[in-house]
């Protein structure tokens, strides 16, 4: 077991990639926060942790609130005692040409992708400087934290920031032995993928199949969707990674579509 008795903090994840990463990480031993807006959902996904004989807990959260973050993160401290891992990885998706976006979606954007990573970082790094033990911070970006797509301009915008972020994390949190990094998915089949391939076919007036496969697979090396699992195991590898020799990083999960 990689993360025996580790405690890590998922956001989002009581739904697709963070459910994922949830059940791995408890399977290798980690007592699990499922941190999400729907709490509904988040307290199944944490009653079949334990169904499989692992320990978890679901907290109401909006990542976008000071507050539910601030008392989430107090919660899971009171219940276990300090957080090792967060899994920052929350999100949405809005497809839209820049000369349609309101300035509201514009904001409702970068406030979950963002302003969510940072609140829920200060909350988890507070806590790893007072137990001294530091941890691990991981991110989900996207391979559109290093490439654009048309349509997408608020959530290429937040995931190209969320590297500014790591690389923060990774210089101010290296004293406290406070690890930062970044996984950067290709398209995966969850929820979020499923809602926007019916979107980009009416924007671009193409089929949903060509969305897929003109769009979403073109410039992959097979033709293949990254899973929830091989998100799920550079997770593993990122947060058992024994050292601060990987900090301040960003890996590419995308059979090939970007490569650094
Ligand atoms: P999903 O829709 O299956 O799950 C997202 C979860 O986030 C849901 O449970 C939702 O309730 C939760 N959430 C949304 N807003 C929230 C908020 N304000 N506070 C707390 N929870 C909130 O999506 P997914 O595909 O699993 O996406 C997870 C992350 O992975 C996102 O950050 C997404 O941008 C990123 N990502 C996804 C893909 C992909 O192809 N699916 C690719 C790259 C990156």
């Amino acid at each position: 077991m990689l993360l025996k008795d580790k405690v890590a903090v998922v956001t989002g994840a009581a739904s697709g990639i963070g459910k994922e990463i949830a059940f791995e990480y408890s399977r290798q031993g980690a007592k699990i926060v499922i941190a999400d807006l729907a709490l509904d959902a988040a307290t199944a996904a944490a009653d079949d942790i334990r169904k499989q004989g692992g320990t978890a807990m679901a907290v109401a959260m909006d990542v976008t609130s000071e507050e539910q973050v601030d008392k989430g993160i107090a919660d899971a401290v009171a219940a276990y005692g300090g957080i090792d891992i967060l899994i920052s990885n929350a999100g949405i998706q809005i497809i839209s040409p820049i000369v349609d976006l309101t300035l509201d979606k514009w904001k409702k954007m970068l406030a979950i992708h963002l302003d969510g990573a940072f609140l829920t970082t200060r909350a988890c790094m507070r806590d790893m400087i007072r137990t001294g033990k530091g941890g691990t911070i991981i991110y989900m970006g996207s391979v559109h934290s290093h490439e654009a797509s048309p349509l997408k301009a608020p959530y290429v915008a937040a995931k190209h920031g969320l590297l500014g972020l790591a690389k923060t994390v990774a210089k101010e949190g290296a004293k406290n032995n406070i690890r930062a990094n970044v996984i950067c998915p290709g398209f995966v089949r969850t929820p979020l993928v499923d809602k926007q391939i019916p979107e980009q076919a009416k924007e671009f007036g193409i089929s949903e199949d060509d969305v897929i496969k003109k769009i979403m697979l073109k410039d992959t090396v097979d033709g293949e969707f990254t899973t929830t699992q091989d998100v799920a195991q550079t997770a593993i590898f990122l947060a058992a990674f024994p050292s601060n020799a990987l900090t301040g990083q960003s890996i590419v999960v995308s059979h090939g579509w970007y490569m650094q």
